[in-house]
């Protein structure tokens, strides 16, 4: 069953588009199966996939409001050897159209189901506010990466989305958790950049992944060819951290394991 992991922060700019697109390619570069969705209608996540999100006959508006099988939206001709439900300003009619329906909050993780065995993770790109699509991908969710940039009022918004996401896991989805934060654009010469970083290890400790995601121009360019920056630039400081990232997480999750079956 795959791992479904939801990639949300309601601030814009903090980087969880970069993250989807090379976190869901270091993984399948480890030949994990991976599946990306695309759920803001910008559609960066698609274009910087090599879909173009002006071209899709089907994206998560299908899967969410007209109920199309996952199998039917699925992209599989992406850059990064990784699937992929596209998103368009189609998605945003989705999220006005998901108000009327019948169990709104959980439409994403019914559609899921009938595809779950076929990947080891399902990565989600959440819109930049806590509206109903950032909802449905925690509702779908077993966990959250909220990537962070390490400035002054990061750590307010963080509270608020600490918030949510404890709230949701009352309500619908008490299987959510926060998988863990992760520090992007960081330069480690900026004296406020490592007083937040310590700031956010203190109050979360384990949570803060150690690997650290730097502001590495080859991350910003990528996307203008449509691929992941490690089919752009592979020796990258920016595609050399994602690895590391998907490698910090497969151990997680392996060590979670090993943990599981010892208190068994
Ligand atoms: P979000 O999806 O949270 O809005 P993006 O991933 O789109 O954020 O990132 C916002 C902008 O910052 C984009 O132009 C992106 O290319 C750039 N960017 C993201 N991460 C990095 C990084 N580590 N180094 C340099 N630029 C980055
Ligand atoms: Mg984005």
């Amino acid at each position: 069953m795959a791992k479904i992991i939801a990639i949300a922060n309601q601030k814009g700019g903090v980087g969880k588009t970069t993250t989807s697109i090379n976190l869901a390619a270091s993984m399948a570069a480890t030949r994990r199966r991976v599946l990306l969705i695309d759920l803001d209608p910008q559609g960066n996540a698609t274009m910087g996939s090599g879909i173009d999100k002006y071209q899709v006959s089907h994206t998560a508006y299908d899967l969410l409001v007209e109920e199309t099988p996952a199998s039917e939206v699925i992209q599989t001709e992406t850059t990064g050897k990784y699937h992929l439900i596209a998103a368009n300003t189609d998605v945003t009619a989705a999220e006005i159209k998901l108000m009327e329906v019948f169990a709104r909050e959980l439409r994403l993780r019914t559609a899921l189901e009938s595809i779950q065995d076929q990947y080891d993770y399902i990565f989600i790109d959440c819109p930049p506010s806590l509206n109903m699509l950032t909802v449905n991908a925690l509702g779908a969710a077993d966990g959250v990466v909220i990537p962070m940039q390490c400035e002054y009022y990061a750590l307010e918004g963080l509270t608020a989305l600490m918030d949510t996401i404890g709230k949701l896991k009352q309500l619908i989805n008490p299987k959510l958790e926060v998988e863990g934060i992760l520090r992007t654009m960081y330069d480690p010469r900026n004296r406020l950049a490592n007083d937040v970083s310590d700031q956010l290890k203190q109050h979360f400790s384990d949570k803060v992944y150690r690997t650290v995601i730097p502001r590495n121009v080859r991350l910003a360019e990528a996307p203008s060819f449509g691929a992941p920056a490690m089919y752009y630039d592979k020796s990258s400081a920016g595609a050399k951290a994602y690895l590391a990232l998907a490698g910090e997480i497969l151990r997680r999750q392996e060590s979670a394991r090993i943990t599981s079956l010892a208190t068994e």
